[in-house]
């Protein structure tokens, strides 16, 4: 249940209002948006009487909330989620791009694919340091030297970074370099490593599961914000289907759907996607078109080199006709829109 308050309600109105929910037993979480402030009711078993707070001094509505989720639901905040990382606005009416690597192979290597995709557009650099890898024999990432070398990154190109999180033993160190944490497609139902995030302080870009529907995306991302972390980044980086074109299929239609449902922001991964380089582009146009708050793409120098997802990587050339395509088809959309291209 959802609680609106008038816009003129004062700070006792609401406290009145948290502790009425509260000698119930249940939990209560003020949301101020723009104009007013709504409170949501957590944790009733069954349907709660709205009659018990809809005559009390300050309150305007008193909304049934119908989803399984609450604190992602747009039926309690209705105003999008905008998330401020470094100089960089995520959500809303802006547009950003991350990119980077798959995995942080070495200073140089990192250095030198950042120092491209700054130039030629992104705003975040992307690079893994604890890489979950399908097979044990495969590279599985420098672990902490790697986030140093992206705090080295961070410092030389001003751009804040991402990077995955794999574990809760690795979590701390993973928070402290990182500027948002990334949890993957094969965690998103990892419930401890969610309850961890949502007591961290740093935003989390969760992944969606790969088998996962939109219903148990958002029950994940609401483990964290049920945890007080508010700031989360969801992520669709393509489904499981039967196909073998793609390494994955990106649900296109997952983003009208998350943007009705959720205030949070939604961003496209194209590269996790296609599994081919020449699907990056066109599927990255279609993520635009489609309404997403920004992308996420692997970029690399040497691609035939890479340690890990060489033939989904973009040489840097090929991302700098990716930004120049996705301002094109943001500018048709809307000319109005506030752009972060530097
Ligand atoms: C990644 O972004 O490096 C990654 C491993 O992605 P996903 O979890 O989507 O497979
Ligand atoms: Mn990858």
């Amino acid at each position: 249940m959802l609680i609106v308050m008038h816009q003129s309600a004062t700070k006792e109105h609401i406290d009145k209002v948290v502790k009425a929910i509260e000698s119930r037993n249940y939990q209560a979480r003020p949301l101020p948006g723009g104009e007013r402030v709504a409170i949501g009711v957590l944790y009733n078993k069954g349907a709660v009487d709205a009659s018990m707070f809809s005559g009390m001094p300050g309150v305007k509505d008193v909304i049934a909330v119908t989803r399984p989720y609450k604190l992602v639901s747009r039926e309690l905040k209705h105003d999008d989620t905008v998330i401020q990382v470094g100089n960089v606005k995520i959500g809303g009416n802006h547009f950003v791009i991350m990119a980077g690597p798959c995995a942080i192979e070495s200073e140089d290597q990192a250095l030198t694919i950042a120092e491209q995709v700054v130039k030629k557009g992104a705003q975040i650099f992307r690079g893994g340091a604890y890489k979950p890898r399908t097979s044990p024999y495969s590279f599985q990432g420098l672990g902490e030297e790697g986030l140093k070398i992206m705090a080295r990154v961070r410092e030389k190109t001003g751009m804040p970074v991402i990077t995955e999180v794999m574990d809760l033993q690795t979590f701390d160190v993973v928070e402290a370099y990182a500027d948002i944490v990334q949890i993957g497609t094969r965690n998103m139902q990892n419930f401890s490593l969610l309850r961890r995030a949502g007591q961290s302080k740093k935003p989390v870009f969760l992944k969606r599961g790969m088998a996962a529907t939109i219903d148990e995306w958002l029950m994940a991302a609401e483990y964290i914000l049920e945890g007080g972390n508010t700031n989360v980044i969801l992520c669709e980086r393509g489904v499981r289907t039967f196909v073998n074109h793609s390494r994955n299929t990106l649900d296109i239609s997952a983003v009208p759907v998350v943007k009705q449902e959720s205030h949070l922001p939604i961003i496209m991964d194209p590269s996790h996607a296609g599994g081919h380089r020449e699907q990056v582009i066109p599927l990255s146009r279609a993520s635009v078109a489609v309404g997403a708050h920004g992308l996420m793409v692997e970029v690399h120098h040497d691609p035939d080199n890479a340690m890990s997802d060489g033939a989904q990587s973009l040489y840097p050339d090929q991302f700098e006709h990716l930004c120049k395509q996705v301002h094109a088809i943001r500018q048709a959309m809307n000319p109005d829109m506030g752009s972060q291209k530097k």
